[in-house]
C-alpha cells in the first residue's frame, strides 16, 4: 500500500462550521489558493445546499483551483447531492462527499430508520453521486459508535455502488487510538473490496485525541487524513493539520509515511485563517502557536546557544516562522524600502509604491522600529482601500475615565470631506458612532479584536471588525499605531464592502 497521505483540508466546511467563524468569500477563494499552493490534495470548500454563500464560495473555488482536489459535502438527500455536483462541477478535480449516520443512537433518534433502510438510502445516493462524479467519498457520521458487523456492510454497499474515498469519522471526539486503529483493520479486513478505496479519518478533538486517533487510523490502514489550519472546527475543533504534517515529517523513523505538503507555508496559512475566523491561535499551541519555538528558561536557553537540536526538535523555518528582524527607521530610502517590499513578496508599482512609501515614512517617524510585520500590515491595509470608497482622513477621540467618551471623525467620501462628532460609552464605539453618522448602514457589530502587529507599546495594533447586515458578513482590518485610528479603519473597511455588495446587487437588479 502506498505510504503518502492525501491531506483532506475541512478548514472552509468543518472549520467555517464552528459558532462564530464564518467567513467572507473573498477569504475563502484566498485560503483555498494557499492551501493549493502548499499542496493539500484534497479542498473540501463547503456544504453547498447550506445556503447561497456556500454555494458560491464552493462555485468560486471550484473555477480558481488548479491542482486540488475540490469537495463539496452533502447529506443523502438527493437534492443535497445534486447541488453539490452542481457547485463542484468547474473543478478541474471534482469530489462529491455525502454521508449517512451509521449509529444506533443516530439511527433511532435522528433518521428514524432501520438498519436495513439505512443501507438501501446508501447504495442509492452514492450511485445518484457516481452518476454526476467519478470521484466520491463516503462518511459513516458517528462510525466510532456503530456495531462492526454493521459498520463493514454499510462500506461494502457504499464501495460496490461506486464510493472511492470511504471516511470512518469519530464524529464526538469518542474515541481512543487503539480503538480507532483496530476499526480500520476490522472494517478492512472484513470488507470484500476494501482495496478499492482509500480509507480515510476524520477526528473531533474533544478529548484533545484528534490527531492522535488519525494517525493511529492511519497506522490501521486509513490513506486520507481529514484535518483543518490551526485544527478549527466545531466544538474542541478538528485534527491540526499542520500537527499532523509535522508529526509525520519530524518522527519519519516510527510514522514511515509521506505527504505534498510544503511545511514553510504552515505559518501563513495559520495567520491568515487566524484573521479571517477571527479565532485567534493560542500562545501554547502546539506548530504554530506564538511560543512553540521560543526557549526561555535559562538552561534551555544555555542548551540551545551550544546546539540547537538539544532542546529543538524542529527547526522554526521549517515552518516558515522568519526571525522578527528590524529592517528599517525613518532614514530608509525609496531604493532600500522596494527591495524589501519585493522580499516579502509585494510588486507595486507608480503610485502604489509612491503611495505606500509615504505611508511607511509617516509610520516611522511615529514608530522608532520597523518591523517586516509592520511593512506587511501597512500594505495590506493599503491593498483594502478601493479608489472610489470611503476613507479615514483624520480622528481626535476624546477619551479617560470622565466620559462620555467623544470622537471627531474626517471622511473623504467621494472626493468630499465630511465631518461628523459622536459620542459613545467608550472611545471605540464614540468612533464607530461618528463613522455611521458619515456612512449610515444597519449593519450589526459582530466582532471587534485587536492584535499587537510586533512587541513593544509602540507596536502597531491591527484590527478586525466583522459586521453582519440581512445574513451577509463582511469583514475589515485596519492597522495603525493608534489602537482607536486602526480600528475606525478596520469599521470603515467593513462598512465599504458592505456598501460595494449594495451597489453590485442594485446593478443586477436593474440589469434584470
Ligand atoms: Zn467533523
Amino acid at each position: 500500500m502506498s505510504d503518502q497521505i492525501i491531506i483532506f483540508d475541512t478548514t472552509l466546511r468543518d472549520g467555517e462550521q464552528s459558532p462564530g467563524a464564518s467567513m467572507t468569500l473573498d477569504e475563502k477563494v484566498q485560503i483555498a489558493t494557499l492551501l493549493d499552493e502548499m499542496g493539500v490534495d484534497v479542498i473540501e470548500a463547503g456544504f453547498p445546499i447550506a445556503s447561497e454563500g456556500d454555494f458560491e464560495a464552493v462555485s468560486e473555488i471550484a473555477r480558481q483551483v488548479e491542482t486540488s482536489v475540490i469537495a463539496g459535502l452533502a447529506r443523502a438527500i438527493p437534492a443535497d447531492i445534486d447541488r453539490a455536483g452542481e457547485a463542484v462541477r468547474h473543478a478541474r478535480r471534482p469530489r462529491i462527499h455525502t454521508f449517512v449516520s451509521t449509529s444506533p443512537i443516530h439511527l433511532e433518534h435522528q433518521m428514524k430508520k432501520n438498519q436495513d433502510e439505512v443501507l438501501e438510502i446508501i447504495n442509492a445516493t452514492v450511485r445518484q453521486a457516481r452518476n454526476l462524479c467519478d470521484d466520491i467519498e463516503w462518511s459513516a457520521m458517528d462510525a466510532t459508535r456503530t456495531p462492526l458487523d454493521y459498520l463493514a456492510k454499510c462500506v461494502e454497499v457504499a464501495i460496490r455502488a461506486g464510493a472511492t474515498t470511504i471516511n470512518l469519522p469519530d464524529t464526538v471526539g469518542y474515541c481512543v487510538p487503539a480503538e480507532y486503529k483496530a476499526m480500520f483493520e476490522y472494517v478492512r479486513a472484513n470488507v470484500p473490496d476494501a482495496d478499492k478505496a482509500v480509507f480515510s479519518v476524520h477526528c473531533h478533538n474533544d478529548l484533545g485525541l484528534a490527531v492522535a486517533n488519525s494517525l493511529a487510523g492511519v497506522e490501521g490502514g486509513a490513506r486520507q487524513v481529514e484535518c483543518t489550519i490551526n485544527g478549527l472546527g466545531e466544538r474542541a475543533g478538528n485534527a491540526a493539520l499542520e500537527e499532523i504534517v509535522m508529526a509525520v515529517r519530524t518522527r519519519a523513523d516510527v510514522l514511515p509515511y509521506t505527504t505534498r505538503v510544503d511545511t514553510t507555508q504552515l505559518t501563513r496559512a495559520s495567520k491568515l485563517v487566524a484573521v479571517a475566523s477571527g479565532f485567534t491561535v493560542q500562545y501554547n499551541k502546539a506548530i504554530v502557536g506564538k511560543n512553540a519555538f521560543a526557549h526561555e528558561s535559562g538552561i534551555h536557553q544555555d542548551g540551545m546557544l551550544k546546539h540547537a537540536e538539544t532542546y529543538e526538535i524542529m527547526r522554526p523555518e521549517d515552518v516558515g516562522v522568519r526571525a522578527t528582524s528590524l529592517v528599517m527607521g525613518k532614514h530608509s530610502g525609496r531604493h532600500a524600502f522596494k527591495e524589501k517590499l519585493a522580499e516579502l513578496g509585494y510588486e507595486l508599482g507608480g503610485n502604489a509604491l509612491q503611495e505606500a512609501f509615504r505611508r511607511f515614512k509617516d509610520l516611522a517617524d511615529r514608530k522608532k522600529h520597523v518591523y517586516d510585520e509592520d511593512i506587511e500590515a501597512l500594505i495590506e491595509d493599503h491593498i483594502t482601500e478601493d479608489a472610489e470608497s470611503a476613507k479615514v482622513m483624520s480622528l481626535t477621540v476624546i477619551a479617560g475615565t470622565g466620559g462620555p467618551q467623544k470622537a471627531i471623525l474626517v471622511m473623504d467620501v467621494n472626493g468630499r470631506h465630511v465631518t461628523e462628532e459622536a459620542t459613545g460609552s467608550g472611545p471605540v464605539d464614540a468612533v464607530f458612532n461618528a463613522v455611521k453618522k458619515i456612512l449610515p448602514h444597519e449593519a450589526k457589530l459582530s466582532l471587534y479584536q485587536v492584535h499587537a502587529v510586533t512587541e513593544g507599546t509602540d507596536a502597531q495594533a491591527e484590527v478586525s471588525v466583522r459586521l453582519e447586515q440581512g445574513g451577509r458578513i463582511e469583514s475589515g482590518r485596519g492597522a495603525d499605531v493608534d489602537t482607536l485610528v486602526a480600528s475606525a479603519k478596520a469599521y470603515v473597511a467593513a462598512v465599504n464592502k458592505l456598501m460595494a455588495r449594495r451597489r453590485q446587487h442594485a446593478q443586477a437588479v436593474n440589469a434584470a
